[in-house]
């Protein structure tokens, strides 16, 4: 490196004989890298030595002085029999759940994807978390937006609709960007062509800038409208349903799905994890209490661990303060014992956590997203909600609803027709992640229905992965 620079005459700047630039490299590596197993494997190990731990004292410490009726014991010798019947069934469900889910891979591009050449003429766009700065690098790779664009001229609400239709094809029709597939199959076929496998939008779907180059002239005019431009606009009583802006990055574009990092295009939804140094089908999350990532081939298994592991908790933590609160208010003599306030906290903690995946995974299932796809959704609802908060005042809640209903009418809703993934309702998703029979959704046995590989665009999607507006579906959708 320190050698090519000196020879093409490009000045240098080193450090004990290292350039930056060679330190920025290394660096970059090493951050790339993937964990030690040691390292990823970590919270496993102490996960089992806490679950080791409250079989022992639940067991060992209440239920047995309870078989044995021991003096000091928390109950009688029936309850004792009881309590380590239903401790003993939870807690296998459990540990078998948390065997699945350990050994059960997300699932890896790598596996199913051939490397291919990075797109010409692109460094990489690695972005739905970073849709802040990737104004800045849209603009750093296109041009600057073209904000000193002439603006519009208001126009009376009655004319407004053609006129944003209008404008809307113009800038889908500036340069770069194809024209408009209105099905959304036909996506599929075109990226899959490219790969051999079903194509894949992803989180980033939502997550890029709102503002492409491509799309900023249509922005532009909604941003004068609403006062916010540069004066050239009277401020006038506006369209609301004018003032919906979904994000318009292309990011079905091979620039958009390619892994820098792995040197292939990525499946749809799938994403690169760090921890685990490759991309992952259908990325959720990097988890380390399972130590690898939750993705395609073991989201069901990750959620029925979490339905078991909060029975499990709930029950270990409901009874031990039950016993526990009852010997301490009636027996003058009771002495408490340490090891059972520390499962009590343990088996809280666990409750509590356990119970918020639960929503949130059962949300997140319910609605087809994966994690960071619902952020990226989430970023676009942030988004509606200032604009909402311009047009009407926080408690106009009539005028409120009217205004998001002429959106949808136009767009369809967030998150449902506005979501790539969606499959068209609540049972769809939810059996598409986790089986189409009910003890799929209870027992860790067989496999994912999902092999995270075979997913369809949605069909009010272009081929790029833009929401198209409703008027633009095709036609038996609309
Ligand atoms: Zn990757
Ligand atoms: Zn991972």
């Amino acid at each position: 490196m320190a050698a090519n620079g000196a020879a093409s005459g490009e000045p240098e700047h080193k450090c004990c004989g290292v350039s930056a630039e060679e330190i920025q490299e290394k660096r970059e590596v090493r951050r790339n890298k993937q964990q030690p197993w040691i390292v990823l494997k970590l919270a496993v190990f102490l996960t089992i030595a806490i679950i080791v731990y409250t079989w022992y004292v639940y067991v060992g410490r209440l239920c047995i002085p309870m078989i044995r009726r021991d003096a000091g014991a928390l109950g009688s010798h029936g309850l004792g029999i009881g309590l380590l019947v239903v401790f003993v069934v939870l807690g296998l469900f459990m540990i078998w759940s948390y065997e699945k889910i350990v050994l059960t891979p997300p699932g890896f591009a790598r596996d199913y994807v051939q490397k291919t050449p990075a797109p010409a003429g692109h460094g990489g766009f690695h972005t739905y978390w970073e849709s802040e700065s990737e104004a800045e690098l849209a603009a750093a790779r296109y041009g600057p937006p073209q904000q000193s664009a002439p603006l519009p001229t208001p126009t009376p609400p009655q004319s407004r609709r053609s006129e944003s239709h209008h404008k809307r094809s113009t800038s889908d029709s500036a340069p770069r960007i194809p024209e408009k597939v209105l099905n959304g199959t036909a996506s599929v076929r075109h990226h899959g062509s490219q790969n051999g496998h079903a194509p894949s939008p992803t989180k980033e779907s939502f997550g890029t800038t709102d503002r492409p180059p491509a799309a900023v002239g249509a922005h532009s005019a909604v941003t004068t409208e609403k006062g916010h431009g540069n004066g050239h606009a009277q401020p006038a009583p506006i369209s609301a349903k004018h003032t919906r802006r979904p994000p318009k990055t292309p990011v079905l574009r091979d620039e958009y799905r390619y892994c820098y990092k792995d040197g292939f295009l990525k499946p749809h939804r799938a994403h690169h994890c760090r921890a685990c140094g490759t991309c992952v089908l259908k990325y959720d999350h990097h988890c380390p209490w399972i130590g690898q990532c939750v993705g395609a081939r073991n989201h069901r298994f990750f959620y029925i661990f979490d339905f078991w592991a909060f029975l499990f908790c709930s029950f270990t933590f409901a009874s031990l303060v039950g016993l526990v609160g009852q010997a301490a208010s009636n027996r003058p003599d009771f002495s408490i014992d340490g090891q059972h306030i520390a499962i009590i906290v343990i088996s809280g903690f666990f409750m509590i956590f356990t119970f918020s995946l639960l929503v949130a995974h059962g949300i997140l299932i319910a609605g087809s997203f994966s994690t960071v796809e619902q952020m990226a959704v989430q970023r676009t609802t942030d988004r509606e909600k200032r604009v909402m908060a311009r047009l009407h005042s926080r408690w106009a809640f009539s005028a409120r609803k009217a205004t998001r209903k002429l959106w949808d009418a136009e767009w369809g809703r967030l998150g449902k027709e506005g979501h790539m993934w969606w499959l068209g309702g609540t049972r769809n998703n939810w059996e598409a992640t986790m089986g189409d029979k009910v003890w799929m959704w209870f027992l860790p046995i067989g496999q994912s229905p999902d092999d995270g590989m075979s997913y369809v665009v949605n069909p009010r999607f272009d081929a790029e992965g833009r929401w198209l507006p409703r008027s633009e579906w095709p036609a038996e959708l609309r």
